[in-house]
């Protein structure tokens, strides 16, 4: 009988994942911040399972209330239904949202949370008289996920060049990473003024972009953003599928420069990263626009099977008050150690620069003509004890928010063990 390894390669299809190199590594188990190989070897989390991992992995807390759900139903349709765990996460999450977003769209990851925003968005102008308002903004490099509609409004080459055929197009700005935020947003204007009347939002990550290389804008861009947004009559939809729930060291992004999107993205960490769900949160105007009788069609026409699903609703209710009590407390203690640590990588020989932004962490690899550095220094690490995940040159760290001071010691010397052995 074949082992596991030779099964996967016989009949497994594994994302963005070039399938004639690969080896796979076969995870059996987890245990806090660790993860357990079929071998028994342990890994630190490195890259909390892509992303959305907050309290490490079979957190009791969590492991009960989706325990006490399954003794209930694992699933029923949130199409024409509604179920307690459903109703209950979504009050929490207006609860806890930035101001004036009161309605929540559940769907099950962070490309259909943005597909909805965006669908919404469209719908809405088309709802309130100005049907020319078709279009959307987006940000160069930007990163909102890989089905069709995200990926119109995307612009990391690398993954979203090929399909451009495909795409509704959008229009884009440069980057402000790295550049000078008034000089960003004059940029931003200018495109509004043009294309005002025919634009239905400005899609952003706000603060970082984490799939294009964890690139950090310049303070105060989102906040000039949302203002020259609702000066010019186009929605600002902001998209926290990677800042959410206490990555960037407060519960959302936008707290940080006082923003109330009219849409909000959230996935990832929504479900502590136990199960597939996302979240669209959206104002009450913009909800009130959908309303009228039944056979006015107004109604928003989008839904996934397991939109809302109990098992993930229950889990996230809790992690939610989780993360409130001890996960993001624990975050921003750590998070003075992780940037110390980041910054004495910052001297090794073949790192060019360091960008973070709370626990998201970008670390720049000098390139090498040849060679896929990131890809090397992540295959390394797993020989010490870290998975990390590249982008590129760069090597990404994004720990659990439930990162312990060891852990810290650990994935520090692991990357830093890797960059030495693999440059060396
Ligand atoms: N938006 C952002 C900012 C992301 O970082 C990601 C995934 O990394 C997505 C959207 C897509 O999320 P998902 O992979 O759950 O579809």
């Amino acid at each position: 009988m074949a082992n596991l390894e030779q099964l996967d390669q016989q009949v497994m299809w594994h994302p963005f994942t070039q399938m004639a190199e690969w080896v796979p590594l076969v995870i059996a188990s987890g245990d806090g911040n660790y993860l357990l190989d079929s071998d028994g070897r342990r890994y630190l989390d490195g890259v909390s399972s892509l992303w959305c991992n907050l309290h490490g992995h079979r957190h009791p807390r969590l492991d009960r209330a989706l325990r006490a759900q399954l003794d209930r139903v694992a699933h029923s349709t949130f199409l024409g239904l509604s179920h307690e765990p459903g109703v209950r996460l979504g009050a929490a999450l207006v609860e806890v949202a930035p101001r004036g977003l009161t309605r929540v769209f559940y769907s099950d990851s962070g490309s259909t949370a943005v597909e909805i925003a965006l669908k919404q968005s469209f719908q809405y102008w088309q709802l309130r008289g100005q049907p020319a308002k078709q279009r959307f903004l987006r940000v160069s490099e930007a990163y909102h996920g890989d089905t069709l509609g995200a990926v119109g409004v995307g612009g990391i080459e690398l993954f979203h060049r090929i399909f451009g055929p495909l795409l509704v197009r959008s229009i884009a700005i440069p980057t402000p990473a790295g550049r000078d935020g008034n000089e960003s947003l004059a940029y931003l204007e200018q495109q509004l003024v043009a294309h005002a009347d025919e634009l239905a939002a400005f899609v952003m990550e706000p603060l970082v972009q984490g799939a294009a290389g964890m690139l950090v804008h310049p303070e105060g861009f989102l906040a000039g953003a949302a203002e020259l947004c609702r000066r010019h009559g186009v929605h600002l939809i902001v998209d926290e599928v990677a800042t959410g729930f206490g990555r960037t060291g407060t519960l959302f992004a936008c707290e940080q420069e006082g923003v109330s999107p009219d849409f909000l993205c959230l996935a990832k960490g929504v479900s502590g990263g136990y199960l597939p769900l996302a979240a669209t949160l959206s104002t009450e105007e913009i909800y009130v626009a959908f309303l009228g009788r039944r056979d006015e069609l107004k109604q928003f026409f989008h839904g996934h099977t397991y939109t809302a699903n109990p098992l993930a609703c229950a889990v996230g209710l809790e992690s939610l008050a989780l993360l409130r009590e001890v996960t993001l407390p624990n975050a921003q203690a750590q998070l003075p150690a992780m940037t110390s640590a980041l910054s004495r990588l910052a001297q090794l020989d073949g790192v060019s620069s360091i960008r973070q932004c709370g626990l998201m962490a970008g670390i720049q690899l000098t390139s090498v003509d040849g060679r896929a550095l990131g890809v090397e220094v992540c295959a390394r690490a797993r020989h010490h004890g870290v998975i990390l995940r590249p982008l590129g040159d760069v090597v990404v760290w994004m720990p659990p928010l439930s990162i312990t001071a060891d852990d810290l010691v650990l994935l520090e010397h692991a990357t830093s063990a890797s960059i030495r052995e693999t440059l060396g």
